[in-house]
């Protein structure tokens, strides 16, 4: 916007994006000892299986309880976080602590009652090149005595665009140990769907946009045959499929029929503490 400034200059004023500017700035200034304080802390959102409704595990999503603006969303950090090099102890932290929950998820229920509950965990592109990766993975599984099967590392599909063979060595180990990857907001992007046999990937996580077109019952059916398409292609390479931002029964229901494995969304339960998944799933269990 340009307004006046006296005489017959203008100048240009965007209060709000100063008030962006000079946040970005604080909170690049705190990120770094945030961790050491103690800010940080995770929300669990459940992963329900569309055919019978069961929670199957859950999604971790990091949230920065900042001591001034309060609760601080991950879209506001992470970049910040990628761009001063934070995201790879905080990314090792979410990973550890996810773990260390689902472990303890497993031992409320004698490691039985609930079922194996799964853990997916967020894995930004900085941490593919971090040469720690594999290791530090392996160890806090050791440490927390959980088995690879119940970990899913979750990496967007545009961070895996054009991935040479050096940025997927450490996946395929990890993959080879039994860890599932998942393409996290895929059809976002713009890959190559031949390309998805490189990848080694065992889910495709379906972004929002398309659990938004299935909002209207019967959704558009252009929207449904591109998802219809995914869904087959997805199957015929041995992938799960996992629906995220299902916020209606409607859009459950359509995904469903679609034939999508898993769902994720508001519909089902807002990302929470974690005692509130281990009630969920423990209500299912027992009906
Ligand atoms: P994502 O991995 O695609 O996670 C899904 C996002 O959708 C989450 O946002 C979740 O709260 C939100 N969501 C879930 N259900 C619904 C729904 O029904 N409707 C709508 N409108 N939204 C829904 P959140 O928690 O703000 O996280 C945003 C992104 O931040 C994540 O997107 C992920 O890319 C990133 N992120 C979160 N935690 C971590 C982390 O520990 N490490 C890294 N590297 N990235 C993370
Ligand atoms: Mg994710
Ligand atoms: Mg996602
Ligand atoms: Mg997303």
């Amino acid at each position: 916007r340009a307004k006046a400034a006296g005489g017959n200059r203008f100048e240009l004023a965007d209060p709000e994006a100063d008030a962006r500017a000079i946040t970005r700035h604080g909170l690049t200034t705190a990120l770094p000892t945030a961790l050491d304080r103690g800010e940080f802390f995770i929300e669990y959102q459940p992963l329900v299986h569309l055919g019978d409704g069961s929670v199957r595990g859950a999604e971790a999503l990091v949230r920065w309880l900042h001591p001034q603006h309060g609760v601080l969303s991950p879209d506001r950090f992470i970049p910040l976080a990628e761009h001063t090099g934070l995201i790879v102890p905080l990314g090792r932290w979410v990973l550890e602590q996810s773990v260390r929950q689902a472990r303890e998820w497993r031992d409320a229920n004698g490691g039985d009652v609930l079922g194996p509950l799964r853990i997916n965990v967020n894995l930004s592109p900085c941490q593919l090149t971090h040469p720690g990766l594999v290791q530090d993975t392996v160890e806090i599984l050791e440490r927390t005595g959980v088995t690879p099967d119940a970990l899913c590392l979750e990496v967007t599909e545009s961070a895996l665009i054009g991935a040479d063979d050096d940025l997927l060595k450490p996946l395929r180990r990890l993959a080879e140990m039994g860890v599932d990857i998942a393409l996290d907001d895929f059809g976002t992007g713009y890959s190559n769907l031949a390309n998805l046999r490189r990848l080694p990937v065992s889910v495709l996580k379906l972004d929002r946009s398309f659990t938004q077109s299935m909002q209207q019952f019967p959704a558009d059916p252009v929207d449904l045959k591109i998802v219809e398409g995914i869904v087959s292609l997805a199957h015929s390479l041995d992938l799960a499929v996992t629906v995220e931002g299902v916020e209606t029964g409607a859009q459950a229901e359509q995904l469903r029929i679609l034939g999508c494995d898993t769902a994720q969304g508001w519909y089902y339960a807002r990302p929470g503490p974690p005692e509130r998944l281990h009630e969920l799933a423990l209500v299912d269990a027992t009906g």
